[in-house]
């Protein structure tokens, strides 16, 4: 039986690295995809049953040519995981048109173009979308104000593919991870922000990649049949709590 197909965008490092890792542990063959080749190449040497492929997720071209080589390599597209984003953190009154368009164009953008360009080959195997936003998304808070509406917007376009893929049999889910000490992350978190969050997080702890990487691919497998258009919050319960968690532990 041909093995099932799963693309990855931002494979190359962090949590789409950890997700590549768990498909291919529970069997997949995935393709890798990363606009930093430097970064994908070794790592993607260093494993069996990938294709790497070093577009970049937000240019139109890039992204139907990945589709059409992914087919070439596999056959089939089962799942697709919009994981590749990019944080720019500032004030308001700082964010520039550039920096709300260099958030927008891999967070937003590359997530319509991925899906858009891979929803027919979803249709055939009746696959999953499992796109990645942020407690930034859920919740507002100070300095991302490009980061945060990005991942608000991909959560309602989770939706609205969930509404117009459901009858395809194509679910489409989003999860949002809580802090994790990525690249990423620790190019944006000062030690002020880390405390905070440690502060008002219920498991008082960051994430760890492997964490966010089993919800995302429970809800690329099989295991998840019944369950589209929802938004997982992998978050040690960020999202659920208010104020008066310091007091209230002390
Ligand atoms: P990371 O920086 O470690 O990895 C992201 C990868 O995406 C990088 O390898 C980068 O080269 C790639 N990438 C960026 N833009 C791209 C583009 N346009 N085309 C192709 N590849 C591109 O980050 P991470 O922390 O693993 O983040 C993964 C996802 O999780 C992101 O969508 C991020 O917003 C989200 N997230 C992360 C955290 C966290 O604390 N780490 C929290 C909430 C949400």
């Amino acid at each position: 039986m041909t093995r099932k197909c799963a693309i990855v965008t931002g494979a190359a490092r962090g949590i789409g690295l950890a997700t590549t890792d768990l498909l291919l542990e529970q069997g997949w063959q995935v393709v890798m995809v990363d606009r930093d080749a430097s970064e994908l190449t070794p790592v993607a040497e260093s494993r069996e049953r990938v294709l790497a492929l070093p577009h970049d997720v937000s240019n139109p071209q890039e992204v139907n040519r990945l589709i059409s080589q992914t087919l070439d390599w596999s056959g089939r597209i089962d799942a697709l995981v919009n994981n590749a984003g990019v944080a720019e953190f500032g004030p308001i009154a700082d964010c520039t048109f550039d920096m709300w368009r260099r958030v927008m164009e891999t967070n937003l953008d590359g997530v319509f173009l991925c899906s858009q360009a891979a929803a027919d080959a979803l249709k055939e195997t009746r696959g999953a979308i499992v796109n990645i936003a942020s407690i930034s998304g859920l919740r507002a808070s100070t300095l991302r104000v490009a980061y945060g509406t990005s991942k608000a917007a991909v959560i309602h376009l989770t939706k609205q593919y969930a509404a117009e893929l459901g009858e395809f049999g194509v679910r489409a889910n989003c999860v949002c991870p809580g802090p994790v000490r990525t690249k990423l992350a620790m190019a944006v978190h000062t030690q002020d922000i880390i405390d905070a969050y440690h502060d008002a997080i219920p498991l008082n702890r960051y994430g760890s990649e492997r964490e966010l990487a089993e919800v995302i691919c429970f809800l690329a497998s099989e295991k998840a049949s019944y369950v589209t258009g929802q938004v997982v919050a992998a978050d040690g319960g960020f999202d659920s709590t208010g104020v008066g968690l310091p007091a209230l532990r002390g």
